[in-house]
């Protein structure tokens, strides 16, 4: 609407490499095949990207989980202590979350489990549980190598934790150190570590027999899936019945080492190379909510500089790191196009002295192109792993805020996923609640009825 061609043509020379063909998609599903496969076979497992570690998890919940159960909850924004009753299908539980200051997340391992188990001695006094022997399930997303249920080897630090002397340790044995130098809470033992995937997976099983891969489209991205043994090569474990195991992909880890920069924009290289892990993660800085809004951000400032928006002006926060938050996108998203009154007042918080309609539509177009891309990305990854499974009807149990909150994800994804399976296949996506607490307890109760 009046606005000059070369115009157009020059946001759409800035904006196109965010817009890729279904050709692309189908491209990043077979790499992220190949790059599976590599994760579970001995000889590749080094090296590989995408870990593709065995969880020791071998079955969904058969609603006969019985009993109190403690879950802690580490591995994004919140951490947070639970105690969940679990009585056949239901479920009761009360949470609270605790603040880990920023100086915690960069300091030492030994401070950052003193502080966890702070937090649960406090819960367990707010509760009157310290009189209580409590099984304890710890939900932690952080990529591990598990070597037992509740053995779990931090393998690398990801979405802003930096914690010196953790990695390579096995973080049950910390936790367990922790309370061990309490002295006042002999009584709490971990049974089980799984991570959010795997709770999103186990939770929604427990009201859906048919959940085969649990997703996390929140601060991080990552998936699990069902696996059968006999694929599963690194599988060290026992060979009983169930013949499967739940697989953590770790795909965030996907395109480490170059292999998506066929789709890399110049907005996902100075992503990534402000970020605190360079070169890692690389699939999740192309989707999830940690950098969703700062690539946005960057389209945003590539354009204002040639001056396509607000006539050239800018402002300091727009020019600032991680300001322009993933929230915005949604919001924006979500706003009403005939008047833009959230994306004015987005734009008021931001300081942008000047901003017109035409600004307002041009942002809007950016933000869509960026989660777009997101969700496209993801449905390759989950269509990928749907193809792989080939099971005729699968559930996807999702959790995480980017999935939750923003507008059209879900439409979005359930458009890409079913273009790209094998036609003989259905699934469906559903939103998991509690996940990282609820499918917790539920493994901690299988192991709790093992020993
Ligand atoms: P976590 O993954 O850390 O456990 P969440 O699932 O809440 O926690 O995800 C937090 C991420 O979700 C943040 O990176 C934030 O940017 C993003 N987020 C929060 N609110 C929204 C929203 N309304 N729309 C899209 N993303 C959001």
């Amino acid at each position: 609407q009046g606005v000059p061609a070369t115009t157009l043509d020059q946001v759409e020379n800035i904006l196109k490499p965010l817009d890729l063909t279904d050709d692309r998609y189908r491209k990043v599903m077979d790499l992220l095949k190949q790059n599976l496969d590599e994760g579970l076979h001995p000889d590749t497992h080094a090296n590989a990207n995408v870990k593709c570690f065995p969880t020791y998890v071998r079955s969904v919940p058969d609603g006969s989980e019985n009993g109190d159960f403690l879950a802690l909850d580490l591995g994004g924004t919140n951490f947070r202590v639970l105690l969940i009753n679990l009585n056949g299908m239901e479920v009761t539980m009360e949470s609270k979350i605790y603040i880990i200051p920023q100086h915690i997340m960069l300091g030492s391992g030994d401070q950052l489990f003193d502080h966890i188990a702070d937090c649960i001695f406090k819960f367990m006094c707010d509760h009157k549980l310290h009189d209580r022997t409590l099984p304890l399930g710890f939900t932690f997303s952080f990529p591990c190598r598990q070597i037992g249920l509740n053995r779990a080897i931090l393998t690398t630090w990801t979405k802003g934790f930096k914690c010196d002397g953790v990695e390579g340790r096995d973080i049950v044995e910390l936790l367990h150190a922790a309370i061990q130098r309490r002295g006042d809470m002999k009584n709490v033992h971990c049974l089980a570590v799984i991570n959010d995937t795997v709770g999103a997976l186990m939770s929604c099983a427990h009201s859906d027999r048919n959940c085969a891969i649990g997703l996390i489209l929140g601060t991080g991205t990552n998936a699990c899936y069902i696996e059968e043994l006999s694929s599963v090569k690194t599988w060290d474990g026992d060979n009983n019945d169930p013949k499967q195991v739940l697989i953590n992909t770790e795909w965030g880890a996907f395109g480490n080492h170059g292999c998506l920069d066929f789709i890399l924009t110049d907005f996902d290289r100075s992503v990534d190379k402000h970020s605190i892990n360079p070169g890692k993660q690389i699939y999740e800085k192309m989707i999830s909510g940690m950098y969703m809004g700062e690539i946005a951000r960057l389209a945003i400032e590539r354009l204002r500089k040639h001056n396509l928006l607000f006539e050239g002006e800018g402002s300091y926060h727009l020019s600032t790191r991680g300001r322009f938050y993933t929230k915005y996108v949604s919001e924006i998203e979500g706003d009403d196009v005939d008047n833009f009154t959230v994306t004015k007042q987005i734009f008021d918080e931001l300081e942008l002295a000047s901003h017109t309609e035409q600004d307002c539509r041009l942002v809007r177009h950016v933000c869509s192109l960026v989660s777009k891309r997101a969700a496209y990305l993801a449905s390759a990854g989950i269509a990928c792993l749907l193809n792989k499974m080939a099971r005729k009807e699968a559930t996807v149990g999702v959790d995480g805020s980017l999935y939750r909150f923003h507008p059209f994800f879900h439409d979005l994804m359930m458009k890409k996923i079913s273009q790209l399976i094998r036609p003989n296949l259905s699934f469906k996506l559903i939103l998991s609640h509690d996940g990282s607490g609820k499918g917790a307890a539920l493994v901690a109760a299988v192991a709790a009825r093992l020993e």
